[in-house]
């Protein structure tokens, strides 16, 4: 039987060319995303270039949401061997200026919105002896490159990052637990002026996300290197 991956927040940007590289690659794809709308019509777009891509529902920043999404799987026989935690949110502002809610907001979605959906799929993972997790983070997660960056942004991927090296530490066996960093992309996030494509940005986190039973685990990568935390 095929590997099957889940992507949060898919239904745009690096998530949704992470489905396209990782259905290319063979794998089964749930394309997760919080608006129905938004994720039927992104997986059809995938799907109309001959990919295995379905939509699910899934709102990282909600218990109820993230464990209905897994129970849906469940009944469905669906085993998730790879999860790519990629939704996420930008607030702006400083450490005394930005808004209460905006460090809720970054923390839910960016931190524990990873946390819980680890929590709902890597035991499965653990119980089969195999599976992969990819946290996509940001230099500015990076006590080495200075928390540079908004914030609410910084303190949240920094808080991904403790929790991949976290989770890393008490998984065993083949279960590999990344973070990466796609460099600044253009998505609506990054903006028109970033440097990079989708395409480049999705690379590394395919790359963790297909890692062969030799690769590493509990690390933090950019364009497939090892980069500080
Ligand atoms: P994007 O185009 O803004 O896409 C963000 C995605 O996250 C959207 O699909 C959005 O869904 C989804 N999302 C937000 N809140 C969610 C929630 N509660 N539940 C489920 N999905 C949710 O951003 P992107 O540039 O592709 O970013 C993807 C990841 O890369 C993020 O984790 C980001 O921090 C990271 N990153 C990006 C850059 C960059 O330069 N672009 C650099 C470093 C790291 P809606 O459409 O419903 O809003």
């Amino acid at each position: 039987m095929g590997r099957t991956a889940l992507v949060t927040g898919a239904n745009r940007g690096i998530g949704l060319e992470v489905c396209r590289q990782l259905a290319r690659a063979g794998l089964d794809v749930v394309l997760g995303a919080r608006d129905p709308a938004a994720g039927a019509e992104a997986a059809a777009s995938l799907a109309a270039e001959g990919l295995r891509v379905r939509p699910q529902v899934l709102d990282v920043a909600s218990d109820a949401s993230v464990e209905s999404c897994a129970g849906r799987l469940r009944a469905e026989g669906t085993e998730v061997d790879v999860l790519v935690n990629n939704a996420g949110v930008y607030p702006e502002g400083t450490v005394l200026s930005a808004a209460w809610e905006d460090f809720r907001l970054a923390v839910e979605v960016n931190f524990l919105g990873a946390l819980r959906t680890s929590r709902a799929f890597v035991p499965a993972m653990v119980r089969k002896g195999h599976g992969r997790v990819v946290n996509v983070s940001s230099g500015y997660g990076s006590f080495a490159e200075g928390l540079d960056g908004p914030a609410a942004y910084a303190l949240s991927k920094a808080a991904l990052n403790a929790l991949t090296v976290k989770l890393a530490s008490e998984v065993p066996g083949d279960v590999k637990v990344n973070a990466a960093c796609p460099g600044w992309v253009r998505t609506r996030m990054g903006g028109a002026g970033a440097t990079r494509g989708v395409e480049k940005g999705a690379e590394t986190i395919v790359w963790l996300a297909t890692l062969p039973a030799g690769g590493p685990s509990g690390g933090f990568f950019r364009d497939r290197r090892r980069i500080a935390w």
